[in-house]
């Protein structure tokens, strides 16, 4: 059975699993609202992850067929991946940022070897030995080998600061760039079901968890030269969604918590402490690269597998260019690759 919560006040949350995955699942909340449930974010596209957000829905009192809109967080499969399968099953509209329509439509257009050649090319660049990058010029080679990934194209853009179209209740819209250029909570003004003081309730997606510490990727496009500073962008959005003091937070993952300010100054220690540990490791020139390898993970470096060592490679990357954004850190001249060093 599908585990079912009821937050009050026309909201209750799914828990739609994540196969394989430690996070375990994604907490599909379903509000009401005069012309029928909507949904934030729908979990992963799984034939079993499916069946939960089927049977919760039906434990709900409703079903797939009524959904009237989906509103999603960021496109990352865990909370994207269904939306094709409730749209096709309702007729529902989906929305997004515009920044994260633009990763979608780049996703399914699909140039594999473009992209292979995209990633070769800046892993070498932050300094990525041989052995590493070779696997992605083969790849290249044969695009066809490729699974086929194709997420649904949203049909509505979710605007910043505006309220969404939701009958009958007051959802507005918050830009929380970081864990994706896109990504969005949700602030629903109302008060607070049983009363807790504090500024409504905030759907916050992967940026505001209660014990884990969402990763800031790059989030590149090829297309585009821009130099982007992620971190930066998710520090200042947590200080935005600490300043709103919502009464209580409902993330999509883990469980609700209150005392977000709490929350949001936990994280920007955690990130300070950071900051200042990469200082110390540059205080001789290194890659990003080799920075990654001296950062501390959830395991040492050898027990990293191939992805999360480029995920790791990204977030070493996101966190120098905030160093050298501060002035803290600068690339050295000349190097190639490129390494950094503390000033
Ligand atoms: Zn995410
Ligand atoms: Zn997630």
């Amino acid at each position: 059975m599908t585990q079912v919560s009821d937050h009050g006040g026309g909201v209750r949350s799914l828990r739609v699993p994540i196969p394989d995955n430690p996070l375990g699942f994604t907490l599909v909340y379903v509000v009401d609202t005069d012309r029928g449930p909507v949904l934030i974010d729908t979990g992963w596209d799984d034939p079993a992850s499916w069946d939960a957000l089927v049977e919760g829905l039906t434990a709900c009192g409703t079903s797939v067929a009524e959904i009237h809109g989906v509103v999603i967080t960021h496109h990352h499969p865990d909370h994207h991946g269904l939306s094709a399968k409730v749209r096709d099953a309702s007729g529902a509209w989906i929305a997004m940022h515009a920044a994260d329509i633009a990763i979608v439509r780049r996703t399914r257009e699909n140039r594999p070897e473009r992209w292979f050649a995209y990633m070769a090319a800046k892993l070498a660049a932050a300094g990525a030995p041989e052995e590493h990058v070779a696997p992605l010029r083969s790849a290249r080679d044969r695009p066809r080998a490729l699974p086929g990934f194709s997420p649904a194209l949203p049909d509505r853009e979710i605007v910043p600061g505006e309220l969404l179209a939701l009958p009958g209740r007051r959802l507005r819209a918050i830009w929380t760039p970081g864990h994706t250029p896109g990504h969005v909570c949700l602030h629903l003004e109302e008060a607070h079901p049983a009363r807790l003081t504090g500024n409504g309730r905030l759907f916050s997606g992967d940026h505001l968890l209660p014990r884990i510490t969402p990763h800031i990727g790059l989030y590149e496009d090829p297309d585009d030269t821009t130099v982007t500073d992620p971190l930066g962008d998710y520090l200042d959005s947590l200080e935005r969604v600490g300043r709103l003091g919502p009464a209580e937070v409902l993330p999509a993952h883990q469980h609700a918590f209150t005392d977000a300010p709490a929350r949001v100054r936990e994280l920007l220690a955690h990130h300070e402490e950071r900051l200042t540990g990469l200082l110390g490791l540059l205080a001789e020139p290194l890659t990003a690269w080799q920075l990654a390898e001296r950062m501390e993970w959830n395991r040492p470096w050898e027990q990293i597998p191939y992805g999360s060592r480029n995920i790791a490679v990204s977030e070493a990357e996101a966190h120098v260019r905030r160093l050298v954004k501060l002035g803290r850190a600068e690339a050295v001249t000349g190097s190639d690759p490129v390494t950094y060093v503390a000033v």
